[in-house]
């Protein structure tokens, strides 16, 4: 494993690089940051957002926590919601889980201690409100799948219910929200076709 020096270094080196390719990189990005997604994730070191969908700095709000968790009344997930929606305009709000979630399978285990078993509540709820499927499947990592995907629907769910993005809809803005999950086997994503949108709300 690296380590802090190393991470400087590295940090050097990409700001070299950066610079290299493209004079005006930094320049550029210090004016002004319109992206046109936001990203909430999961805070797994395994899912860099960026990364993953190829796109640059400038390019991605992003906003991540343990198990993608988009919980009510919550200040930090609704002022990045907020953000993006009053002050970037931004037209796609993409929910993204991931398989082989630590998050999503702790609540099919033994409680937790502390924080964690509190933050975790909302995909206790999803669990507990698919429970018929759930238990009906052959094992717990068919289960643990299932769940990662029920979860990612259920968060969908959660942001279309925050107050900033109901107000974008009755402002007839252009806002869509999306589920997406990723795999860790493969490092494709898919739209899991839960997503909702200004038109779909109308309705
Ligand atoms: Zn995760």
């Amino acid at each position: 494993m690296p380590d802090l020096a190393e991470l400087l270094a590295n940090n050097r080196r990409w700001a070299g690089q950066q610079t290299q390719r493209d004079p005006q990189f930094f320049e550029r990005l210090c004016e002004i940051q319109m992206p046109d997604y936001l990203w909430i994730g999961c805070a797994d070191s395994r899912v860099p957002a960026n990364e993953i969908v190829g796109l640059a700095p400038g390019e991605l709000f992003v906003h991540r926590n343990v198990a993608n968790v988009v919980s009510p009344g919550d200040p930090n997930c609704e002022a990045v919601v907020q953000y993006a929606v009053e002050a970037l305009s931004i037209k796609h709000i993409i929910v993204c889980g991931h398989y082989g979630c630590g998050g999503v399978r702790a609540v099919l285990g033994e409680p937790l201690q502390g924080a964690i078993d509190r933050w975790l509540e909302p995909v206790r709820y999803v669990r507990l409100a698919h429970a018929a499927e759930l238990d009906s499947m052959p094992d717990v990592d068919a289960r643990w799948r299932r769940l990662c995907e029920l979860n990612v629907a259920a968060q969908v769910q959660s942001v279309s219910r925050i107050p900033y993005v109901r107000e974008a809809w009755h402002r007839s803005k252009p806002l869509a929200i999306h589920g997406w999950i990723y795999d860790l086997r493969d490092g494709v994503l898919r739209d899991l076709r839960v997503g909702m949108s200004a038109l779909a709300h109308a309705h």
